[in-house]
């Protein structure tokens, strides 16, 4: 890295890689993976590599708004300041909640929870990081005494056996994925065990697969845990000096069970035989990795699932070892921060729960006049209390409740019966901004300062290097701004993030005392020059311990210093309920994120998954009527949404998979979060967001089509009455819409100008201005094929196309779709390329295609994408030869 380099920290997920761009206000920058970053060593996956697309000023928030209205930041704060007030005075201080985001930085978390907690003196501080791993939160505490996260990446490296539950790994924490495929890679021997009920992009890599029935991971690994008991596979050692609760653990595993292997696999989904393999490898394996993420957490018995998990990995003696431990990953770029501060509703501050000792610690600590004495409302329970009226203001930051919560019809209900809503955002708007009294510009990624700790509890520097936009502050600002006008002058008076995060580590000495891990203490001094040039670190920071591992010595966080076994009995799901014969499961998109308010405007991250598809087994879309590409509805009784059906045989007959990513933001109808039940996990609140009962029924319309509407004009009234998806190019809004009215009715109704084109199945209207094409559509009875893009954004910028040349866009259209699927988005390099060059020469390896087309030569996301189609295509050429042979 030279001199004119800045270091920062990727925007997306929980890896936490480390990002170099030039060190310039300049916003069409170029970002490259930080060489010196532990997490990455200077690789990023797809993602990464198009941060910054994300950086032009288009749909900013620039400046605050009281009721739709631009107003400035003293009238916004006052008003806030006011309404906590009023609130607090006639219906005490619960009666105000703040929900968070694994977005911010822990500056951010560190404001909001010592505002909310110490001085507002309510405990309902809850954040999106309840969706993500709250479950794993409660199972860390459950065991070790505290929610510390005992490994480090290179474990995954370092094992003989990694096993990924719940996790698509090779999509959701790309970088990891490759960390792990080059240790393999390196040595042969080493094994990759993928337990999940889909053949996901992760799962076609594994030695192993294990597609269980959905929601039965923690029935599993009672099982393991039964026959490792079984098969003197224990380490009785370890159990004996540093586990409790085993011969309870054990009772519980064999009570939830079948007695028999066979019984136990059938109950599973698995073959007995598989089964058996995985386990044997698991006994026979000492370095052992076991990954979970969101498929174990996002369950009704996520706390369950991974204490399931922890107690295999307690049985055998691997915990906090190298390569062998049981790790959760993070989705989110700083979950792990606002674990770090409090950002929970059930924990206080700096890794302490509600006991009087901490209660009274922390109140000395910030002096703090109204200190909550105990938990708040955790997510879902906190909206609930909206819906009820008892929270009457309510402060949204960075984040998007209304796509992203579950039941979004209810979160919209409950939105609307809150006095005061605030929304802090960088968006000018999104599904929640709408319900929004009181809007605050944020700053976004590249301008705003701070830190970020990612899964491996890795602290790293956040920089600014962009001016920030109109009025957007940083959310710390605006929060603090708010306790000084609350009167709280002295608790508040910060300015600059360094000194929060000073603060934040001094609270944290709190913990040397005790058996917490959680320490900041060496850094409690920090000058801000350090600050400036900190590089990444894993806590604790307390000056003697080892901070790469936590628990290798087998001493917990525990009263009794040892880890506890948690007796539990997980219990799968019922298959079939009330004529729902589906179960929709939800996940992520590789080049997608959240709810695809920053790379939904990321072109070239659009054209590998353009649209909003549900996964089907061909078996079951032809029971239901449909074919590849038609649109389908799924239901539930909450409610609905719309997607186009995607033949997998890589999908289980009778489950489903959608997308997480799609909201009203990009689709009429919305995404899965219309059909999600608010069921959680009673003892984390994690939302069960990953298998829901829903019908599939086909979707027929008289009519299809796209419109493409340049920024600058207003969208025809006919267009919220269709179904529709929509594209965010750079230059305007492509929607693709279905319809029974009739062609000339929707362009009468539409200022688009003289019809070009009047085929058998098709027509095409457009308009243009001075500066080009500002309005085209295209509809008919078949209008299926994806329109070009990069070509609407040219013509929306140049005169040089006459009217007429514009209809080329739909003789374009066809070229597209010769074009194949993407599958390498750095190279742009399709299926239909590869398979072109298998044709020519069958013989293609992987090295050559990469030497050919340069696809996965780069990020390499699309990596196991690649090797799909080789193997996929050659398979289907070598099936023609062996006919034509006879
Ligand atoms: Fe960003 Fe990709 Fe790294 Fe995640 S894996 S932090 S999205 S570059």
């Amino acid at each position: 890295m030279s001199q004119s380099e800045l270091q920062t920290t990727c925007a997306y997920c929980g890896v936490g890689c480390g990002v170099t761009l030039p060190h310039a206000n300049d916003r069409r920058i170029r970002v490259s993976g930080d060489t010196q970053h532990p997490a990455n060593h200077g690789r990023l996956c797809v993602k990464g590599t198009h941060l910054g697309d994300i950086l032009p000023l288009k749909h900013r928030l620039l400046f605050p708004e009281i009721n739709n209205e631009r107003v400035d930041w003293s009238l916004a704060t006052r008003t806030i300041a006011e309404r906590i007030q009023q609130t607090v005075a006639q219906h005490g201080p619960d009666s105000f909640a703040f929900y968070l985001s694994g977005q911010l930085l822990t500056e951010d978390y560190y404001a909001a929870n010592k505002l909310a907690k110490g001085f507002i003196g309510t405990a309902n501080v809850d954040t999106n990081s309840r969706l993500c791993m709250s479950s794993a939160v409660a199972a860390h505490i459950r065991a070790f005494g505290e929610d510390a996260p005992p490994s480090s990446y290179e474990d995954l490296e370092l094992a003989d056996l990694v096993v990924l539950v719940g996790s698509n790994l090779a999509w959701a924490h790309p970088i990891l994925f490759q960390r792990i495929q080059r240790a393999r890679a390196a040595d042969p021997n080493k094994k990759l065990v993928v337990i999940d009920p889909r053949k996901t992009a992760t799962a076609k890599e594994a030695d192993l697969h294990l597609a269980i029935n959905p929601g039965a991971d923690g029935e599993l690994f009672c099982a393991l845990l039964t026959w490792l008991v079984d098969h003197q596979a224990v380490n009785t050692r370890y159990l004996d000096s540093h586990v409790n609760g085993f011969d309870e653990t054990v009772q519980a595993a064999r009570n939830s069970l079948p007695s028999d292997l066979s019984g136990q696999a059938q109950q599973l989904g698995l073959d007995s035989a598989d089964l058996t393999r995985f386990f044997e490898w698991f006994a026979q394996t000492p370095k052992t990795t076991t990954v979970w993420s969101m498929g174990i957490n996002q369950s009704e018995t996520g706390v369950d699932n991974s204490n399931a998990i922890i107690n295999a990995h307690l049985a055998t003696g691997r915990i906090g070892q190298s390569g062998a431990t049981a790790f959760s990953i993070t989705g989110q770029p700083n979950a792990m921060g606002g674990r770090e501060v409090g950002g929970l509703a059930n924990q206080l501050a700096a890794h302490r729960m509600f006991d009087a000792e901490s209660i009274n610690a922390v109140q000395q600590f910030w002096q703090a006049p109204n200190i909550a004495t105990r938990p708040g409302l955790k997510a879902v329970d906190l909206f609930d209390a909206c819906l009820t009226g008892k929270i009457k203001v309510l402060w949204i930051i960075a984040t998007n409740p209304v796509a992203s919560l579950p039941d979004s019809h209810k979160i919209i209900k409950a939105l609307q019966q809150v006095d005061t809503v605030i929304v802090s955002d960088v968006v000018s708007d999104n599904d929640t901004l709408r319900y929004a009294d009181i809007k605050l510009p944020g700053q976004a990624w590249g301008e705003k300062d701070g830190t970020v700790t990612n899964s491996e509890r890795c602290i790293s520097r956040q920089r600014g290097f962009l001016m920030a936009p109109g009025q957007a502050r940083a959310d710390w600002t605006a929060i603090a701004q708010v306790g000084k006008a609350l009167g709280y002058t002295d608790a508040f008076d910060w300015h600059h993030a360094h000194e929060m995060f000073r603060e934040h580590a001094q609270l944290s000495a709190l913990n040397t005392p005790t058996p917490l891990t959680f320490n900041l203490s060496a850094v409690a001094e920090l000058s801000f020059r350090e600050y400036q040039d900190w590089q990444p670190q894993q806590w604790p920071l307390n000056g003697s311990r080892n901070s790469r591992r936590l628990f290798t010595n087998g001493r917990f966080a525990t009263k009794s210093g040892k880890a506890n076994m948690i007796p539990v009995a997980p219990t799968a799901l019922a298959l079939t309920n009330n004529g729902h014969r589906f179960i929709l499961n939800t996940g992520r998109l590789r080049d997608q994120w959240h709810t695809m308010t920053r790379t939904g405007l990321a072109k070239a991250l659009t054209r590998h998954s353009h649209q909003f598809e549900v996964h089907i087994h061909p078996t079951d879309a032809a029971q239901a009527g449909l074919q590849n590409g038609e649109l389908c509805r799924i239901s539930s009784d909450l409610g609905e949404f719309f997607a186009f059906a995607r033949l997998e045989t890589a999908q289980q007959p009778g489950q489903l998979f959608a997308p997480m990513h799609w909201n009203d933001s990009f689709a009429s109808k919305g995404g899965v979060a219309k059909v999600i039940a608010s069921v959680t996990d009673p003892i984390s609140g994690q939302p069960a967001s990953k298998h829901s009962q829903v019908k599939l029924t086909p979707m027929a319309t008289a009519y299809q089509g796209f419109c493409f509407i340049r920024h600058d004009q207003l969208n025809p009234v006919w267009l919220s009455e269709t179904i529709h998806f929509k594209s965010m190019s750079n230059e305007g809004t492509l929607y693709q819409f279905f319809t029974d009215h009739h062609p000339d009715e929707l362009a009468a109704q539409s200022d688009c100008g003289e019809n070009l084109h009047y085929g058998q199945q098709q027509k095409v209207w457009a308009t243009r201005s001075d500066q080009g094409l500002r309005f085209w559509l295209t509809i008919g009875t078949n209008a299926t094929q994806w329109p070009d893009l990069d070509f609407l954004d040219f013509a929306a910028t140049t005169n040089a196309l006459t009217l007429e040349n514009s209809t080329l866009i739909a003789a374009r259209t066809d070229d597209m779709s010769n074009l194949g699927n993407l599958v390498c988005t750095c190279f742009q390099v399709t299926d239909r390329q590869i398979e072109q060059i298998i044709l020519d020469n069958p013989d293609t390896t992987l090295q050559s295609l990469q030497q050919a087309l340069k696809c996965s030569t780069n990020c390499g996301s699309c990596l196991s994408e690649v090797k799909d189609v080789l193997s996929g295509f050659q398979a289907s050429i070598n099936c023609v030869d062996a006919a034509v042979r006879g």
